[in-house]
C-alpha cells in the first residue's frame, strides 16, 4: 500500500524536527514527565476543592491520575517545536 509507505517516511523525517515548520529546535517530553506536567495542576485544584469543600473530593484524585495516564499513553513522548510551539506525538518509544 502506498500509505504504509508515506506513513515510514514521515515517521522518519519527523524524528529529530518539526514537523510543521522543520526546525530542530524541539524538546521531546518523555511519558513520565508528561503525566506529572499533566497531573499537577488539577491535583493541587482537587486537592483545594477536598479542602474547602469536602474530603470526598479526594476520592477523584485516582480517577483523574488514571486519565491523565491514558492520555499520556496516546499523546507521550510529545515533541514541542521551540520555534513555532507546534506539539506532535514522538515516533521514540519510552
Ligand atoms: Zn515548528
Amino acid at each position: 500500500m502506498a500509505s504504509a509507505s508515506a506513513k515510514v517516511k514521515q515517521r522518519t523525517s519527523t524524528d529529530n524536527q518539526c514537523s510543521a515548520c522543520y526546525s530542530e529546535h524541539i524538546m521531546v517530553i518523555p511519558k513520565a514527565r508528561y503525566i506529572i506536567m499533566t497531573s499537577v495542576l488539577p491535583l493541587f485544584v482537587t486537592a483545594a476543592i477536598a479542602i474547602i469543600f469536602h474530603l470526598l473530593f479526594l476520592l477523584f484524585i485516582p480517577a483523574l491520575v488514571w486519565m491523565n495516564v491514558m492520555i499520556a499513553q496516546r499523546k507521550a513522548p510529545l515533541v514541542v517545536c521551540r520555534e513555532c510551539r507546534h506539539t506532535s506525538k514522538g515516533s521514540v518509544p519510552v
